[in-house]
């Protein structure tokens, strides 16, 4: 059994809308899904990890394409962790060229975010349409991005932060 969530999260891990912006956002994204289990603005007091959960598989360079690996990329996930994602920098091991965590290829979309707007079982099966997301992107006036994240157990009210994904992943 597991559970899907289709989360939507400022480009800019960062920005979080006023009240008003997150209360109109909720409002349409729950007309957009209207057979979702429920739906939810949520907002974190620090940056989180929003990951792909059963669906992340690997994490690559933007720049060469080579798949990274995971114990590096654990590490540098750990030390940005420790300042509560403040500061995404890092130097890539392939390339050693200047990057962010937040810019690396995740396969699935992964990303870092304080807001986020969060279907469970949304029951759509895949993205957002254009339409639809640019109607959200105007709303909350910040380009936004798609996570669809898969989970095995139900009862997750959230989606798992970046440390409990590591405690399962090693
Ligand atoms: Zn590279």
């Amino acid at each position: 059994m597991s559970t899907e969530f289709l989360c939507i999260i400022p480009v800019d891990p960062k920005y979080v809308p006023n009240t008003h912006g997150q209360e109109s956002a909720l409002a349409a994204f729950t007309k957009m899904l209207p057979m979702a289990e429920s739906v939810d603005a949520v907002v974190h007091k620090e940056i989180r990890f929003i990951d792909a959960g059963m669906r992340f598989e690997m994490v690559s360079c933007p720049l060469c394409g080579s798949e990274l690996d995971q114990i590096w990329w654990g590490d540098a996930m750990d030390a940005a962790q420790r300042n509560a994602f403040e500061n995404l920098a890092v130097r890539l091991p392939c390339c050693d060229a200047a990057s962010t965590l937040d810019n690396l290829t995740y396969r699935m979309p992964s990303g870092f975010a304080r807001f986020s707007l969060q279907a469970r079982e949304p029951k759509l099966g895949r993205y957002l349409t254009v339409d639809k997301l640019q109607t959200l992107e105007s709303i909350l006036g910040t380009p936004l991005k798609q996570i669809w994240s898969q989970h095995k157990k139900r009862g997750h009210d959230e989606i798992r932060t970046y440390r409990r994904a590591a405690a399962t992943g090693r």
